[in-house]
């Protein structure tokens, strides 16, 4: 018998590429690949494997990405691959973490300043104070630029040398904005306030300026993994750097080609500069896509196949490895609502017929785009979860029932099982078990609270490892007061709990994400691209975002856009990144008349012709004969469907013609779906000209209307023939 350990057992699920990242030496390594490649799993698998193999302790690996739920969702896959005890965390979360542990050694006792949230409120004050009346828009755009700048380690005195050099659009003239800036920054230390970018300046400043907490953090920090890479900003990397110290156990993985972030500041240059910068590191190139079918993956190829600029030089053509599935679908229907109300209605059909509700997303440009999906999920009776907008633990009844929690360690018997402790402590704030209440903001509420005792039965299930830094590696006792602490530690880290819903997430969020099942909604020109998008490098980015999106379907991918926002509204065009996507084979130019239509060529008259299930507008041949999307749930009558194609059998063999001369099984089946009563119903069925009513209309109506193929007068049957 062959025994297999522990660390080759994780070799085993990968492909020579990935096994060559995986087990190369410590050192700098490289990985550059399309999405869906396994970079995540062969990041993973290479501290599985360096950690089981013995070579380091999972104590010492740092491994930082950029989303909360893409931090979650490697902690999720080395706690499959076995290894506990790793640190996966935001650059955020990394850095507070640091700082916090620092800062009574660093600020001699003082408490560390407040996080800011948003630096919406602070701008505007300090908007006020340069003589600006600005609105929370543009107070809003105004903290972009500061974000941006800050990121981009610019200071304020250099804001506009380096905004005019970046092409920033700044929303006032860059001079003032630079006012706004300073100001900003001279409100917040006289409120005792920092920002998320000071927060890394701060754990880099600790780092660089004090040798002590240098030593400890090198210490304890010493393998580093960056996923994502192409997203890192110049503050990050350089935190990145300070974490370093001059060492090279880095692992970066990324895909210039899933650049999203460039506004924010965030560049792929560091990505595709890095085996230049680490001339000995270990480079590794995936293309065998493992995520999606070969469907999806085609239409992503043939999406990024168009991109320019700098990180279109990287790109690498996928390879599906999945068997085939069905071809992506593009909807497009008459307003938002009837959008909202289709998307809503595919994935209550996907829930019933098996698909987990957790393995199926709704993704779109904006979350303000969220609302009209999260009311169609409502009312279809889906449950559902936003991703990344409110946070989970800074809702304001997630608030109050963590106090409730800990009022509550008092008054519950210490020996009560934890989620019947937890039970017990929300009926303070008026939570009781069963079934959500009606009404969106009621239901959201009960939702958010379940969430809770979900985490507590998880908590209960496996206690969680102090982490590292702290004190040693003990596990916490299964108790009110240990939960408390675990919930508290968990709103530090902004970390989300999930709960089994349709995931509604923006598409910066979805990045590293995958589903079964995902809808892009709202891909029409002003939306994706946003209108905001004006550069050239600008649209590039919205180009990204959708191949974003697309690659992050195992299975189902649907694509969609309603031509005016509300009913009767005005007009819109299709997303200018949208290849053609005929699927008729035949018939109209499905797709193609919805782009065509957009690059002005081809213009013909596109007949209009919608699903009588859902709405939307059938573009494919196909569909217009059935008079439904394939993939809508079918009313067909069976019986007659059955009848119909005996006699058609018939006919054919009387005229010795092949069947389909009569009619295409298309045509059999819109007449079982739509049983047709009269001549007018039967003439609009695609398919029915006057030439076949005339010959077939009176044989079709009696079938339809009861009659047996045998009762259809046989010399009806030669009449047709001769
Ligand atoms: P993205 O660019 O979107 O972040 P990625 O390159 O990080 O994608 P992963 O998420 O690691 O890709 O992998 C995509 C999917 O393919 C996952 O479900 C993963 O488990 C699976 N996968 C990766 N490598 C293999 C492999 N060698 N064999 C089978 N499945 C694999
Ligand atoms: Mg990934």
């Amino acid at each position: 018998m062959v025994v297999h350990s522990a660390a080759e057992l994780v070799l085993a699920g990968l492909d020579p590429e990935q096994r060559s990242a995986v087990t190369a030496p410590a050192g700098p390594v490289c990985i550059l690949a399309g999405a869906g490649t396994g970079k995540t799993r062969a990041v993973t698998s290479r501290i599985a494997h360096r950690v089981l193999a013995g070579e380091i302790s999972p104590r010492h690996v740092l491994a930082v990405t950029f989303t909360a739920r893409a931090a979650a969702e490697m902690r999720a896959r080395l706690t499959a691959l076995g290894v506990a005890g790793v640190q996966a965390r935001t650059f955020h979360a990394a850095a507070l973490r640091q700082v916090r542990y620092f800062a009574p050694r660093l600020l001699d006792g003082r408490a560390m300043p407040e996080l800011l949230d948003s630096k919406v409120r602070v701008v505007t004050l300090a908007a006020a104070k340069v003589g600006l009346r600005a609105d929370r828009a543009a107070a809003r755009d105004l903290a972009g630029e500061i974000e941006w700048a800050k990121s981009s380690l610019v200071e304020p005195g250099e804001y506009v040398v380096a905004a005019a050099k970046a092409l920033r659009e700044t929303p006032y003239e860059p001079a003032k904005v630079a006012d706004v800036f300073t100001a900003y920054e001279r409100l917040k230390r006289a409120n005792g306030v920092i920002d998320f970018e000071d927060l890394l300046r701060a754990a880099v400043w600790g780092i660089e300026e004090h040798r002590d907490v240098a030593e400890q953090v090198r210490g304890q920090y010493r393998h580093f993994v960056v996923d994502e890479y192409q997203d890192v900003n110049p503050l990050q990397q350089r935190l990145l750097e300070a974490w370093l110290g001059g060492r090279d156990d880095l692992t970066v993985v990324g895909d210039a080609s899933q650049t999203i972030y460039s506004f924010t500041g965030a560049t792929s240059s560091y990505l595709v500069d890095f085996p230049r910068r680490y001339r000995e590191a270990t480079v590794v190139r995936l293309v065998r896509d493992y995520r999606s079918t070969p469907q999806v993956v085609g239409l992503a190829n043939a999406v990024i196949g168009q991109a320019r600029g700098t990180e279109a030089k990287l790109r690498l053509e996928l390879h599906g490895q999945r068997p085939p599935g069905p071809e992506p679908e593009l909807r497009i229907f008459t307003d938002e609502p009837a959008e909202a109300t289709a998307v809503a209605a595919r994935c209550r059909a996907l829930v019933d017929a098996g698909t987990p509700a957790k393995e199926i997303a709704v993704l779109f440009r904006t979350n303000a785009q969220s609302e009209a999906y999260e009311k169609a999920l409502t009312e279809a009776g889906v449950p559902y979860v936003v991703q990344g907008a409110e946070r989970f633990f800074e809702r304001t009844e997630v608030r109050q029932a963590m106090v409730a929690l800990r009022a509550a360690t008092r008054s519950i018997p210490g020996e009560t099982p934890l989620p019947a402790a937890v039970v017990e402590g929300l009926a303070a704030v008026g939570w009781a078990p069963g079934a959500a209440p009606p009404g969106g903001a009621a239901r959201e509420r009960w939702e958010a609270l379940a969430a809770l005792v979900q985490l507590a039965e998880e908590y209960a299930a496996t206690p969680p490892v102090l982490p590292i830094g702290e004190a040693a590696a003990v596990e916490r006792p299964v108790t009110l007061s240990g939960f408390n602490e675990e919930l508290a530690r968990r709103a530090a880290q902004q970390h989300v709990p999930t709960v089994d819903g349709v995931t509604l997430a923006s598409l910066h969020a979805a990045k590293g994400l995958e589903w079964d099942a995902v809808f892009l909604v709202g891909l029409s020109e002003g939306t994706l691209p946003t209108t905001y998008a004006r550069t050239a490098e600008q649209v590039e980015e919205e180009r990204r975002l959708l191949y974003v999106g697309i690659t992050r379907a195992r299975q189902w991918l649907w694509l969609s856009y309603a031509s005016a926002r509300s009913p009767g509204g005005r007009a819109r065009r299709p997303c200018r990144f949208l290849p053609q996507l005929d699927r008729s084979g035949g018939g109209e130019r499905a797709g193609g008349n919805a782009v065509a239509r957009r690059a002005g060529a081809q213009r013909r008259p596109a007949q209009v012709a919608s699903c009588r299930i859902c709405g939307a507008t059938l573009l494919a041949g196909q569909d217009r004969k059935l008079g439904r999307c394939p993939t809508c749930p079918s009313d067909l009558d069976e019986d007659l469907y059955e009848r119909l194609r005996d006699w058609r059998a018939r006919v054919a063999g009387a005229q010795r013609v092949p069947a389909y001369v009569v009619f295409t099984d298309a045509t059999l089946t819109a007449l079982a779906e739509r049983r047709p009563g009269r001549t007018e119903e039967l003439i609009a069925i695609a398919g029915i000209g006057p030439r076949k009513l005339g010959l077939y209309g009176e044989a079709v109506l009696a079938l339809v209307g009861g009659a047996a193929v045998d009762d259809i007068a046989p010399q009806k049957t030669s009449e047709i023939s001769s």
